[in-house]
């Protein structure tokens, strides 16, 4: 039977208690496992939406005896974030404590596993042995205040499974997955199973996000010959569209997707009323490093010329800034294209102010400003 479990996060504030849950399905024991998480950044929700229709299908599926795996979910992964309200208004992506984006600064726990590896090596495709060194490799760093501790406490949780799900999403996007290029057909497999035909792989983003603290520690193990790529840990971010889409219908279907990806893993049975994934275009694989992100030339109102998802060629023009306080008659300035490809992500700004980033396009071919390490913004 499906377990639940509550942890308490340090206390933040005298008289105040954080607490996340974690839903557990399938035996511990099993030889794959899963786990998936939502609402890192607290104020996207369509993921909040989705893993309740994840954990309702499971539960189908677990009285059917089908669950093959062990799959772990964390319904809600930043109580903090959840409690951040201005004027009404979430603030869920940065901690109002220090300006500090909730997905960064997850810990890095390479340098102490690289000494781990070297004193106590493994033997290859050992996962219960590797994933023992990682956790003991993150124990040393465990922290007291409430968010480090709570980055702790999901890195823990990940590290323990074969597969990190991340599920967020973007102010108004299609669906796309970002994933280590170590991983590019499970990324691709994961793409087909929830029917996203945009994926960006990068070798390393940099910042410290959740997916990657995770991929940079198997890539260790990688190096050292220690895993072969059918063991190796796989992580996604799930981007799931734009923050207004949040919808039961949509949800449903995204966590349909969720669980055809998991019976190709091999952690549910596919079974006679396995649904195939709705025929969408082809998969196109971008590198991170052929991301744009569009600026505001002047300050004014934007005018789209593009709609998300749209193909876009050099020097197309995207979208139009309308000056206010011009002369009358005065000109928009355009804003074009950089890249061949698309536009994936339009920004809910209206009113921008000049240099300001209003969207982000997705080119197959890397840009030369665009470095490893250093791919992710605020
Ligand atoms: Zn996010």
């Amino acid at each position: 039977m499906a377990t639940t479990e509550t942890t308490s996060l340090p206390s933040h504030t005298p008289g105040t208690t954080h607490t996340l849950l974690k839903h557990s399905f399938g035996g511990a024991d099993a030889a794959r496992s899963a786990y998936l998480q939502a609402g890192t950044h607290a104020d996207e929700h369509p993921g909040l939406l989705v893993l309740q229709h994840v954990i309702g299908q499971l539960q189908v599926l677990e009285q059917q005896g089908r669950i093959l795996g062990h799959i772990v979910i964390v319904p809600f992964a930043n109580p903090v974030g959840l409690g951040q309200q201005v004027f009404g208004q979430m603030v869920g992506r940065y901690n109002l404590a220090n300006g500090e984006n909730f997905n960064r600064n997850f810990p890095d726990i390479t340098q102490r596993l690289i000494a781990e590896l070297k004193h106590n090596p493994p033997a290859k495709n050992d996962l219960p042995a590797i994933k023992a060194l990682f956790a003991k490799a993150l124990t040393a760093s465990a922290p007291n205040e409430t968010v480090a501790a709570n980055k702790y406490w999901l890195l823990k949780q990940a590290l323990e499974h074969d597969i990190l799900l991340d599920l967020h999403c973007d102010t108004s996007s299609i669906l796309h997955i970002y994933a280590n290029l170590n991983q590019r057909q499970r990324a691709l497999d994961l793409a087909v199973a929830t029917g996203v035909d945009a994926v960006f792989l990068e070798d390393e983003a940099g910042g410290l996000p959740l997916d990657e603290c995770y991929a940079k520690a198997w890539k260790e193990v990688l190096k050292l010959d220690l895993v072969d790529t059918a063991h190796l840990g796989f992580s996604a971010t799930l981007e799931l569209r734009g923050q207004a889409d949040v919808d039961d219908d949509i949800a449903a279907e995204d966590a349909r997707g969720i669980i055809r990806f998991f019976q190709r893993e091999g952690l549910v049975e596919a079974g006679a009323d396995a649904v195939e994934a709705p025929c969408r275009s082809p998969v196109t694989v971008y590198p991170l490093e052929g991301v744009s992100h569009l600026l505001a030339p002047a300050t004014g109102i934007v005018a789209w010329k593009k709609q998300i998802g749209d193909a876009v060629e050099v020097d197309e023009v995207i979208a139009q800034i309308v000056p206010v306080d011009g002369v009358l008659g005065a000109p928009r300035y355009a804003v074009l294209s950089n890249v061949s490809g698309r536009l994936i992500a339009r920004h809910h700004v209206k009113l921008a102010r000049s240099g300001q980033k209003i969207g982000m396009l997705a080119g197959t071919t890397p840009l030369p400003e665009r470095q490893t390490g250093k791919l992710m913004g605020l």
